[in-house]
């Protein structure tokens, strides 16, 4: 299996009010490397798309590509065609590589646009080099820049940064320094394409939590009165758990439980609420992760927190009426 390692550059509207609800953003720009299994590079891609969107270039990434509108104009072919040649270079056996979760989403939302199905399995999994530079530096949710960590390496900067390829080149140099062995099982989801039913949602298991999303739900509300949503499993076993402490908000996009298993002790449930990419509805993603004795003090508090929230807002009600 290969790793594609890609970057894109995009454009939009100069204006709010010339913005196209379904493509805020314009790729145009494809870079990417084809990596063997010892992330050495075996093959490039690069290609400057024509924009049909927002034909005249922002000022921001005028100046932060070095691209001008006479370079599309001359250079730049129609995304149909660049994504088609792009999906027939990737082939089937792959695993993206990517800075962010954010260029997978663009892509996605390109290929929509123009009714480009998506050729990869569900659910799609990729590496967020970004994110698992972190897990390597043990830097929790920093995120730091692609060129920040170029230099925290060392490693040359040889080539300009902010065009498609060079900031993919870039980006296999971070990955071929990770410990692909052990970070390999951090793959992240993409959640752009969204399970369609129920028998379509997963649950991934990594070795210190667990993940599980959603269906889309046209309401919040009947996201999290779902009845697998509030499911917790013991990560160990995955046996289902009893809760301790039933799921309750923490007054935002989030909601916690508790749940023991008698052979590996407690778990505590998350579930985040998110807004789906075309904003039409609402998923969960619900993680499940060991308590350690700071967690289960954390969320102890945080229920106090929120019972003494309601006891005050309803002993003001009571004055007010
Ligand atoms: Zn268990």
């Amino acid at each position: 299996m290969n790793y594609i390692i890609l970057d894109l550059e995009w454009n939009q509207a100069a204006y709010k009010v010339d913005e196209e609800a379904e493509l805020p953003f314009e790729i145009i720009e494809i870079g990417a490397v084809k990596l063997n299994k010892n992330a050495e590079i075996i093959d490039e891609f690069t290609a400057l798309i024509r924009p049909q969107v927002y034909p005249f270039l922002v000022r921001r990434t005028r100046e932060i590509t070095g691209l001008s509108d006479d370079d599309l104009d001359r250079e730049g072919i129609y995304f149909e065609e660049v994504a088609a040649d792009f999906l027939a270079w990737c082939g089937r056996d792959f695993i993206f590589g990517i800075w962010g979760p954010g260029d997978l989403t663009q892509l996605e939302k390109n290929m929509a646009y123009y009714n480009i199905r998506v050729p990869w399995r569900y659910p799609f999994k990729y590496l967020d080099v970004q994110k698992l530079y972190a897990l390597q530096q043990k830097e929790g949710k920093t995120r730091r820049t692609l060129e920040s960590v170029i230099d925290l390496l060392g490693i040359e900067r040889d080539r300009p940064f902010h065009r498609a390829l060079d900031d993919a080149v870039y980006t296999a140099r971070v990955f071929e320094q990770l410990d692909r062995e052990h970070f390999e099982s951090y793959f992240s989801v993409d959640y752009y394409r969204l399970p369609r039913n129920r028998f379509e949602e997963t649950t991934f298991y990594f070795d210190t939590y667990s993940k599980y999303v959603s269906r889309k739900f046209p309401l919040k509300e009947e996201l999290v009165k779902n009845r697998r949503i509030r499911e917790i499993y013991c990560l160990k076993c995955r046996r289902k758990l009893k809760k301790e402490i039933p799921w309750f908000s923490d007054g935002g996009r989030s909601y916690f439980c508790t749940g023991r298993c008698k052979d590996h002790g407690l778990m505590r449930g998350r579930i985040r609420v998110k807004v789906t990419e075309d904003h039409s509805g609402f998923f969960g993603v619900r993680t499940v992760k060991q308590c350690t004795g700071e967690d289960e003090a954390l969320i102890m508090g945080r229920r106090e927190h929120m019972k003494k929230r309601r006891r005050e807002h309803r002993k003001r009600e009571a004055t007010n009426s």
